[in-house]
């Protein structure tokens, strides 16, 4: 239970997410009105976003405050530090009116009045920024994070800093037209009223799953695990239930899927319940993400070249790119032979703000770590990888190798089987222009509705995209409440 939100013991006494490892993007109303808090999820903050060991042993760490990071920025460049503010202020503007369409259903084109209504209201969020604002919306929509970082800043660790987010999950150069608009992606989240901030769920990611769990007990939801979906079944053209892989079958009013639309539409719909055109575009609905998923055990934290001792950097996020040029040779690698041969690592060690994952004096370390082909041959080459994520780790903190006890890993085809997660997918398909908003899975079907009457969509394939949000599912059951006749009450 739980999906990519869940916490697993990987070690004797180390317990760890085991694949999403951060939260931001989880929507405060979704906290609220599932009563999250109160079914104990306690999601606190890092004491800087990141930490950015360089080669020359120097270091950038970002967060803290405006003038930390202003102070942090000036050691590269002091227009660097100068633009801060501005950046952030554009950043807020935009990611304001993103929040507010996140919970939203985006107009479905070729829809009704309703939908009108939706395209209008978008349009008038637009229109309330002013002409500089909506150009940097345009430009973070189109451009790469590269083209719209250089923009802004001017020195490499300052963009490697803001870039990182355009490559997570995304199998691209941050070159590539479109990888700012995952930069931007990453940026419309907040803990506990800070936007912008990424944090920790006190227990793992399994704390956020298992709170929602709780609540959908406590009226009445009956939860069956290790359950998989086999088909759907459609009767006179209506969703009416489904069968399980044990052949049992359970009818239903409506079904709602929560998984890849490939999955949901092509291996679980017989063909002739879906328009050709539908099928044969679903076929091409983009998937592929190069991320290797590791938890490590550690005897001790890393001591890094440039800040060895222990301190608020080990809380942060540590990433191990210092330079975009680095990331596009990271993907560059990934496409020619299959694994980065010095892949981009992000570290984070958990244990240093929750002391229920590891025993006293030890650490957890979630790495998630970028580019790794989907479709390069994971039952030899898995080895290889480790070898060059823990090359990256121990060329920044000598010794490192010596500090782990254990570690468990995750290539792009273990997602795929584990989580079915098509093409290791962690957004359930790209988070592209052409994949966005009203063309969430297609153009048509922007609504969590599809082909199938009573057939819905609530995962990630569905507006806004991935991350722990609960933002489709809430937008989706917003919808089915609707096709019930059923007045939507907001706690
Ligand atoms: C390695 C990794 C790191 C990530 N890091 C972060 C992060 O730090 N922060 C963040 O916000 N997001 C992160 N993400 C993205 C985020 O986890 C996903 O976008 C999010 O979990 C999507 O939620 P979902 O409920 O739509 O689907 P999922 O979490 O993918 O859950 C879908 C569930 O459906 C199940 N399923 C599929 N087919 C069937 C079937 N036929 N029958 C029954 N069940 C089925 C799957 O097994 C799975 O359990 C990460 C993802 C991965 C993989």
């Amino acid at each position: 239970m739980g999906g990519a939100a869940v916490t697993e013991e990987f070690h004797p006494g180390f317990r760890n997410s085991v694949a999403s490892y951060t939260v931001s993007l989880l929507q405060p109303k979704v906290i609220r009105e599932l009563r999250l808090a109160q079914h104990g999820l306690r999601i606190v903050e890092r004491p800087y976003s990141n930490f950015l060991p360089l080669d020359d042993g120097r270091y950038l760490r970002v967060g803290g405050g405006q003038e930390a990071t202003q102070r942090e920025f000036a050691k590269f460049s002091a227009r660097d530090a100068e633009r801060l503010p501005a950046y952030w202020a554009m950043l807020e503007r935009v990611t304001d009116v993103l929040r507010e369409l996140v919970l939203e259903c985006p107009p479905n084109v070729g829809g009704g009045l309703l939908d009108l209504v939706r395209a209008a209201q978008a349009g008038r969020r637009v229109k309330r920024l002013d002409m500089e604002a909506r150009r940097d919306l345009l430009a973070l929509f189109t451009q790469s994070a590269a083209e719209f970082l250089d923009g802004w800043f001017e020195s490499e660790p300052v963009r490697a800093a803001f870039g990182f987010d355009s490559v997570v999950g995304s199998f691209a150069s941050p070159y590539h037209p479109g990888t700012a608009y995952v930069l931007l992606h990453h940026c419309f989240g907040e803990v506990n009223g800070r936007k912008g901030v990424w944090g920790h769920a006190i227990g793992g990611m399994g704390a956020v799953s298992g709170a929602i769990a709780a609540e959908a007990r406590a009226r009445g939801v009956e939860i069956e695990v290790d359950a998989p979906v086999a088909q759907v079944i459609v009767k006179d053209g209506k969703a009416a239930g489904v069968v399980l892989g044990d052949g049992r079958e359970i009818a239903g009013r409506s079904v709602i899927g929560n998984l890849n639309p490939k999955l949901l539409y092509l291996k679980m719909v017989a063909r002739e319940h879906l328009p050709p055109e539908f099928s044969a575009r679903m076929e091409r609905w983009k998937c592929a993400s190069a991320s290797f998923r590791m938890n490590l055990a550690l005897d001790a934290l890393p001591r890094f070249n440039c800040l060895p001792e222990a301190g608020p950097h080990h809380a942060s996020g540590i990433i191990l790119a210092p330079a975009l040029d680095y990331m596009d040779r990271a993907y560059l690698d990934a496409r020619e032979h299959g694994i980065a041969r010095a892949p981009i690592v992000e570290m984070v060690i958990p244990s240093t703000l929750d002391e229920s994952l590891a025993p006293r004096g030890k650490h957890v370390a979630s790495l998630f770590c970028q580019h790794f082909a989907p479709d390069a041959n994971w039952v030899t080459r898995k080895d290889e990888a480790i070898e060059r994520i823990f090359g990256v780790i121990e060329s920044h903190a000598p010794g490192f190798r010596h500090s782990v006890i254990a570690h468990s890993a995750l290539s792009p085809a273990d997602l795929e089987r584990e989580f079915s997660l098509v093409g290791g997918d962690i957004f359930h398909g790209q988070l592209s222009l052409d994949q966005l908003w009203s063309a969430r899975p297609m153009l048509g079907y922007a609504d969590y509705r599809s082909p199938v009457e009573g057939l819905y969509l609530c995962g990630a394939g569905a507006h806004p995209g991935g991350g722990v949000t609960g933002a489709p599912g809430r937008n989706c059951a917003r919808e089915v409440a609707r096709d019930f006749g059923r007045r939507w009450r907001s706690r």
